[in-house]
């Protein structure tokens, strides 16, 4: 990072820049990531490459993408030893994740992620991705809780649910602020997620909007989110849950991902709207 002073690069909050340069915590991120000399890399801003540094050591390819483009001569000079490594000047946001998934076959995503895009990326990746083998994300605290929640507690909610149909999330390392620079007003945490583990559904979209029925108005009994969501009668919604084994009056969010699921197949099946 000390090459930024050269460049005269300034950081732009907006981005969600607050990089990362402690080698030993690197390392430690790669090895979280379960990286061996066959895996391909997917990270998702590649700040002033020190991260891409340690991925390239292990790895077989980095693909990472930077939306900020006057990091490109700080990026060029800190990855000119690799070769093993394609940076995209792009807005990762706007990239369809399919032709990416063409490029790199099996891949694993391993990111600092930033911060104002942190839940829209996660979803993305549990939602559409389809040759992704896991996850290995930096991000803040209370994102993490929110991965890795348990049904019934305030912390969960869709995030985790369309997380847990892919696999289990951990916590793996948490990262105190001052790791960071510009340090952020919060500490941060390093969470994992294999894509192996998880649980099948019939139709993910169904599944998807099970899960935003689910927590759409947690205040609404879930019966009521059913009747909303789905255009359904309340017979045909007490059915649903008689059929899905769910309690009547319950709320959508003392639901497990797994119940969801089982719910979600039962929409399906019964080609519900
Ligand atoms: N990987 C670096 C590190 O660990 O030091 C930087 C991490 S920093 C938290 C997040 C990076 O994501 C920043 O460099 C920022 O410019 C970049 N970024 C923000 N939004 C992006 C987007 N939509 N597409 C690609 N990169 C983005």
């Amino acid at each position: 990072m000390e090459n930024r002073l050269k460049y005269g690069f300034a950081f732009k909050k907006k981005y969600g820049q607050n990089f990362l340069s402690d080698k030993n915590l690197l390392s430690a991120i790669v090895r979280d990531a379960g990286v061996e000399r066959g895996t391909n890399v997917l990270e998702i801003g590649t700040g002033a490459g020190d991260l891409t540094r340690a991925l390239c050591e292990r790895a077989k390819f980095v693909l990472s993408y930077e939306i900020d483009k006057t990091l490109k001569p700080i990026i060029e000079e800190s990855l000119s030893s690799y070769r093993n490594v394609e940076v995209v000047f792009q807005d990762f946001s706007k990239e369809d994740l399919k032709e990416i998934e063409k490029k790199l076959g099996k891949y694993r995503v391993v990111a600092n992620l930033p911060y104002y895009l942190t839940t829209p990326l996660l979803m993305r990746f549990v939602e559409e991705s389809e040759s992704c083998e896991g996850l290995c994300v930096m991000v803040q605290e209370e994102v993490a809780e929110r991965m890795c929640a348990k049904s019934g507690t305030p912390e969960y909610g869709a995030l985790t649910s369309a997380i847990a149909r892919r696999g289990e999330a951990k916590i793996v390392r948490k990262v105190p602020r001052e790791l960071f620079f510009p340090q952020p007003q919060v500490d941060s945490a390093v969470v994992t997620v294999d894509f192996s583990g998880g649980f099948e559904v019939k139709s993910p979209a169904c599944f998807r909007a099970a899960v935003r029925c689910a927590f759409q108005n947690r205040r609404k009994t879930l019966e009521n989110n059913l009747m909303g969501s789905f255009s359904l009668t309340r017979e045909q919604a007490k059915e649903l849950l008689r059929l899905a084994e769910i309690p009547e009056g319950v709320r959508g969010e003392v639901l497990t991902p797994q119940e969801i699921g089982k719910l979600s197949d039962l929409i399906f099946i019964r080609n519900l709207p």
